[in-house]
């Protein structure tokens, strides 16, 4: 892998030129959202000023243009995760949406009384509350895969945990409070030696590392485009054939019918028979401009760039005097979580904010995380291949006087 020249891609995101409360932006809370390359903004510029059309029905220049260039998006989808077939790639609004659709799906074709499905204890809150409800519904049971104190899912327990009524297991594959890396090719193996299907949560995985669906064996796998560099609005979600041909239609509407009557409806082939109504066709557009981004850097080289960064960022942090790491896990991506103190996160990001440093504090969607571990919430800092040492420096030295100012 080679190192990214960081001051040079700098000056490919306008947002990082900023300042605010005149002060330079130190953008830290990347795993909420990504800021945009120009290449994605001007994606998205052209097609409104250029060929804004609706698709996949018109006779037009316009609409087929657009048509030709969404549906170009789905092929670098597939090229970016190595999906055996097109028709595996299906648009969403993002991951909630992608999980929301699976739990609805899998679930009203799965799941009977008495089933169960296993998520672990690091979930976001998108990847649990869309399985309750589906339990709820067909009376099944959730149950959860329990983690240490460092934030590692315990694979021995979660073993013992896939009998015969677990019909499918949900898992994050970075956890975007504690930055684990899951062993989810593992965890996979594992559950399909009892036949078991996996969705993969590849929200926060996406954008630091290389991911293949075939090689993880995946059964499903989700994201969000505004995470990796993208436009809100629009997301993924993988399906292997075999489960998208088996599982109804989520929602109904144009685009995914084939025929209707008001006796009978025929649904569409794959994709759309998931695509109901007119999609985000811009963001889709913005979407294709991130991949090719991110392909141009390459993504073992941005995650060579953010291991050396986050390495960096632990170990400047660990000079801060009482300040204790949420999570530290052996393999962690870009999300580091801490408390300083006594001090409460959000009087900590308040003065952070001040100094123009941008982190999130709370418990960001993952309430069971901050109640395994007693705390309110955490402040925390999310990187990207774009932060430099100097902000880190930066962060460091704000946190130290908000230590001052508050204790
Ligand atoms: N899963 C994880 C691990 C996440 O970090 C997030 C976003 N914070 C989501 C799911 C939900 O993504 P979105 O809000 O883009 O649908």
């Amino acid at each position: 892998a080679r190192k990214l020249d960081i001051a040079q891609l700098r000056s490919d995101f306008p947002i990082l030129q900023t300042q605010v409360y005149g002060k330079p932006l130190v953008y830290l809370d990347n795993a909420a959202t990504t800021q945009k390359p120009s290449a994605v903004i001007q994606a998205m510029n052209d097609y409104y000023t250029q060929y804004n059309s609706n698709i996949h029905r018109g006779v037009h220049y316009l609409s087929q243009k657009a048509t030709a260039e969404y549906e170009l998006v789905r092929k670098k989808v597939q090229g970016f995760i190595n999906a055996e077939h097109l028709h595996e790639v299906i648009f969403t609004k993002g991951t909630t949406e992608s999980i929301n659709l699976v739990a609805s799906c899998f679930g009203r074709k799965f799941l009977r009384p008495g089933n169960s499905i296993i998520v672990s204890a690091m979930e976001h809150h998108s990847n649990i509350v869309p399985w309750q409800m589906a339990c709820e519904e067909h009376g099944a049971e959730l149950r959860v895969a329990p983690m240490n104190e460092k934030g590692e899912l315990l694979l021995e327990e979660f073993e013992r945990m896939l009998d015969e009524t677990v019909k499918l297991v949900s898992v994050t594959y970075v956890s975007n409070t504690l930055g684990t890396v899951n062993p989810v090719k593992e965890m996979i193996e594992l559950a399909h030696g009892q036949g078991i299907p996996v969705l993969v949560d590849a929200a926060q995985a996406i954008q630091h590392m290389p991911v293949d669906v075939q090689e993880l064996d995946a059964d499903f796998l989700a994201f969000s485009g505004h995470k990796m560099y993208g436009p809100t609005g629009i997301g993924v979600l993988y399906g292997k054939e075999k489960w998208l041909q088996q599982i109804p239609p989520y929602q109904g509407g144009g685009d995914m019918i084939k025929t209707v009557t008001f006796e009978k409806t025929t649904y569409n082939d794959l994709p759309l028979k998931f695509e109901a109504g007119t999609p985000a066709i811009a963001e889709g557009i913005g979407l294709g401009a991130a991949i090719d981004y991110l392909q141009h850097l390459g993504m073992a080289n941005i995650a060579e760039t953010e291991a050396q960064l986050l390495a960096y960022t632990t170990e400047a942090l660990q000079e801060v005097k009482g300040l204790r790491f949420i999570g530290e896990a052996e393999s962690k991506a870009a999300s580091i979580s801490f408390l300083v103190g006594n001090t409460h996160p959000f009087d900590v990001g308040e003065i952070l904010d001040k100094h123009g440093i941008a982190v999130r504090t709370g418990h960001h969607c993952t309430e069971p995380i901050m109640h395994y571990y007693g705390i309110p919430g955490t402040v925390r800092a999310s990187l990207a291949f774009y932060n430099t040492t100097e902000e880190i420096d930066k962060l460091v030295a704000a946190i130290q006087k908000a230590a001052m100012l508050l204790s």
